[in-house]
């Protein structure tokens, strides 16, 4: 035989009723062989509470009694619920005119509304033609009178269980009432909320059956709660032991004393969905598993107390005169942590509790405030306690550098020893970001990275595609998620909360919104994104001004601009405060030579000790077309510039190529990063165009790129034999010093030397260093070009989420 336990959602008006007829009368037509017990529909016990309360105080309740027995009939008129209203009325009377009551009476309140479900129920199934028996478990649970919380007396109680079942078996179904029951003088008690789940198993015990299917509103139990975690996974089977694990922190159909029962007779508890007919639920049986389960649990509505105070070092029974002035008035402490040295101790109360356990401790420690051994006793409200469970200690690292790189820092921790169990208590607001970044860690779940992309041009929208293109594989290889929630240009944002789709493009000009960057920050705040990365693919200055507030906002950086890196000193040197502040990172790998790993090398060089004593190179993809190809042809230079403009190797304006500055703030990248001290103005940039074209619009420039000609043919000719142009970055001198001498310039090479060999619009950079001596670091390849920057931008995401 199988025991059926509903729960109030499932019984409830409408959907639920009807659903729990259909699964009983599907159950009878397979001929299974089951019993029914049943809590009181919806919220009809908090509601016979709530009125129970009004009528000791005097207050009207006649109007809620009302509605409540308009609930519970207004769907079905055919049942006759006369005895329970009148035993109602009758009581809420008594308690009225006495203004007060006893657990006794409250227990025969409560109690009808177990009644008046099973009644229901036991109706709605003969209607169908089952046989149904109602069944009130006052006959046959018996208790020790404790009211409110009674304990059965095992032994009668499954005396009488056994011979009403032996009476009313075969294919008759008990529709028992949960949660009710009575002592020796048959006064109803009650087993304590959320009891009928202990009614249910004790029947499965006496009766043996075997499996106790606990339909409730959820699906099962989750490895975490997933209205808060998307990526929660169903947990199909555990055992009892882990499953004790959960019903600690709070899940009722997993209290102590209700699986004691099972595991005794060794009875499955399934958990299932009454509106989900498909799934299996969860099962929970007494085998244990090897690996053992993990799953995260929450705590909410409490609050955390602190006591801080100099004198509470090393004095003795601190502890025991706050738990005894808490329990005094029936606080209860649900997480303690303290440190040794006593200079404060933390712990957690209920919210509703937290102003009254303040109090009763001023009281308690009155004396020691005038001592100044305490200093203060303080509450901070709205927090939640994350419990861990199956997590021991050895691999917390994990889960807790992700949430400090989450900017969530929890306000305490503490273990169990035995139990695997590591709890953090964290602020409300940051509960949902941090039950994610758990989750992921400990399941090592793909890890979601949240990107929000600034800039949507060549470089930004290839980037973007190239992303789309490889989200799955990034998956599969790296259990790395790539989730771009937001893009934006300098007008518009587009959101998307679980991922860009590759129709963007489109979809931001109809659904973009215009934008400030505390929209994009709140969005991904109120949607509780973690391992956020902005990614600036603008030119602009002004996005660079909100790099620090994105920093403070648990943002990493990455960036194709050069602007922010150029700048002030002051302001690179801020923005690298910030950064460390926040335990942020900023990455631009694609600043200087597109893709190639250029400043990684140079960091790293760096940082390993490594003395750089000069860097040169050609820098510009576009200069170095230019110079190349009229060195090697014979040609006039503004053919070749012409050619260079048309294949899109320069900006629009070849002017901004030309004049040197692009390869001056590269140069000033590259000295920076070796703690030179430099700014742009310090860098010597030979100016390519000819005084008189500098000014003009950019199409007068274009039609006038003849004058260049002959001052470029003088140059090409004034060389020594074997010789080439080549438009370089050079850093040198004392770079152990303040600031290092930057040039970019114009200058004649052996063809034969390494400068010199560079083809099409290469890019080639020579390190120098003391070890290598004579023989520099080269690194050559495509420096330029939008899908090799985005790759590169791609590259520096992907480290980051490495370390994510
Ligand atoms: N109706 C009772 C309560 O709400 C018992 C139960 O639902 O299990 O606590
Ligand atoms: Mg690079």
């Amino acid at each position: 035989m199988k025991v059926l336990k509903f729960g109030g959602k499932s019984l409830a008006n409408g959907k639920g009723i009807d659903t729990v007829v259909d699964i009983i009368h599907n159950k009878v037509r397979n001929g299974e062989k089951i019993t029914v017990v049943l809590s009181a529909r919806g919220n009809t016990t908090n509601e016979l509470e709530e009125i129970l309360e009004k009528a000791s105080k005097n207050e009207d309740y006649k109007e809620q009694l009302k509605a409540f027995k308009k609930y519970q009939i207004e769907d079905f008129r055919g049942v006759d619920f006369d005895n329970e209203f009148k035993t109602l009325d009758k009581l809420f009377e008594g308690v009225s005119l006495l203004g007060d009551y006893s657990k006794r009476i409250k227990d025969q309140v409560l109690s009808q509304g177990e009644v008046i479900s099973a009644k229901l129920l036991t109706q709605l199934l003969r209607e169908k033609n089952i046989k149904a028996n109602f069944t009130d478990s006052r006959d046959l649970i018996k208790t020790d009178g404790r009211f409110g919380d009674a304990q059965p007396l095992n032994k009668l109680s499954k005396e009488n269980v056994i011979n009403h079942f032996q009476k009313y078996n075969g294919s008759t179904v008990n529709v028992v009432t949960g949660f009710i029951a009575s002592n020796t003088k048959n006064e109803t008690t009650t087993l304590g909320r959320n009891g009928s789940n202990y009614t249910a198993s004790l029947l499965a015990n006496y009766l043996e059956a075997e499996e106790l299917q606990n339909y409730t509103h959820v699906n099962g139990i989750y490895t975490a709660n997933p209205d808060l975690v998307q990526d929660a996974k169903k947990i199909e089977k555990l055992s009892f032991n882990e499953a004790n694990e959960l019903a600690y922190f709070g899940t009722n159909i997993l209290h102590a004393k209700t699986i004691i029962p099972l595991i005794e007779k060794k009875i499955p508890l399934r958990i299932l969905n009454t509106f989900d007919s498909n799934g299996n639920g969860t099962l929970i049986t007494s085998e244990t598993s090897e690996k053992g389960i993990k799953s995260l649990s929450v705590l909410e509505n409490v609050a955390l107390i602190n006591l801080k105070g100099r004198g509470l070092l090393g004095k003795v029974g601190v502890d025991a005169r706050i738990f005894r002035a808490l329990a005094h008035k029936n606080i209860s402490v649900s997480f303690i942590s303290q440190g040794s040295s006593e200079r404060g101790i933390g712990f957690v109360v209920d919210a509703d509790k937290a102003k009254e356990a303040k109090d009763v401790l001023e009281q308690e420690f009155e004396a020691d405030f005038y001592k100044r051994d305490v200093s203060a006793i303080s509450i901070e409200d709205d927090v939640s306690v994350i419990s861990i469970i199956g997590q021991d200690l050895s691999t917390f690292h994990k889960p807790y550098n992700a949430l400090i790189k989450n900017q969530i820092v929890p306000l305490l921790f503490n273990n169990t020893v035995s139990g695997k169990n590591v709890s953090l208590v964290v602020r409300k607001r940051q509960l949902h970001r941090a039950l994610n970044v758990i989750h992921g860690e400990i399941f090592e779940i793909s890890k979601k990275i949240n990107i929000a992309i600034f800039g949507h041009g060549l470089v930004g929208g290839t980037l973007i595609d190239q992303i789309l293109q490889s989200t799955k594989q990034i998956e599969k290889r790296k259990n790395i998620t790539l989730n771009i929630f937001a893009v934006a240009n300098s007008r518009k944002v587009l959101f998307a909360k679980n991922g860009l789709e590759t129709n963007w493009k489109t979809k931001i000009e109809e659904k973009g919104v215009s934008y400030a960057i505390e929209d994009i920050i709140s969005f991904a705040d109120e949607h509780h994104l973690e391992n956020l990365i902005a990614i600036d693919n603008t030119a602009s200055e002004a996005f660079t001004k909100s790099y620090i507030n994105l920093v403070k906002h648990s943002f990493d950086l990455v960036s194709s601009n050069k602007v922010a890196n150029t700048l002030s000193f002051d302001f690179y040197k801020e923005l690298r405060i910030k950064l460390e502040e926040n335990q942020k990172q900023y990455l631009y790998e694609t600043n200087v030579g597109a893709g190639l790993p250029l400043i990684d090398t140079i960091k790293l060089l760096h940082l390993s000790g490594e003395n750089i004593t000069r860097i040169k190179g050609v820098f510009s993809g576009s200069l170095s077309y230019l110079f190349n190809t009229f060195s090697a042809e014979e040609r006039p230079f503004s053919e070749v510039l012409q050619e260079a403009i048309d294949k899109g190797f320069t900006e629009p304006d070849p002017r901004e190529d030309l004049c040197g500055n692009d390869v001056g703030r590269k140069l000033l990248i590259l000295a920076r990063e070796l703690d030179l001290g430099n700014e742009f103005d310090d860098v010597n940039i030979h100016n390519l165009i000819p005084k008189n074209l500098r000014e003009g619009e950019a199409s007068s420039f274009l039609e006038r790129l003849g004058e260049l000609d002959e001052v470029y043919q003088k140059v090409k000719e004034e060389q020594k034999p074997d010789c080439v142009l080549r438009y370089i970055g050079d850093l040198w001198g004392d770079l152990s010093q303040e600031k290092g001498n930057l040039d970019v310039k114009l200058v004649s090479v052996p063809k034969s030397s390494a400068l010199g060999q560079v083809k099409g619009s290469d890019s080639i950079f020579e390190i120098y260093t003391e070890s290598y001596g004579d023989q520099p670091i080269v690194i050559q390849g495509a420096g330029a070009g939008a899908a090799v920057t985005a790759r590169g931008v791609f590259g520096d995401i992907l480290r980051l989420a490495d370390k994510a």
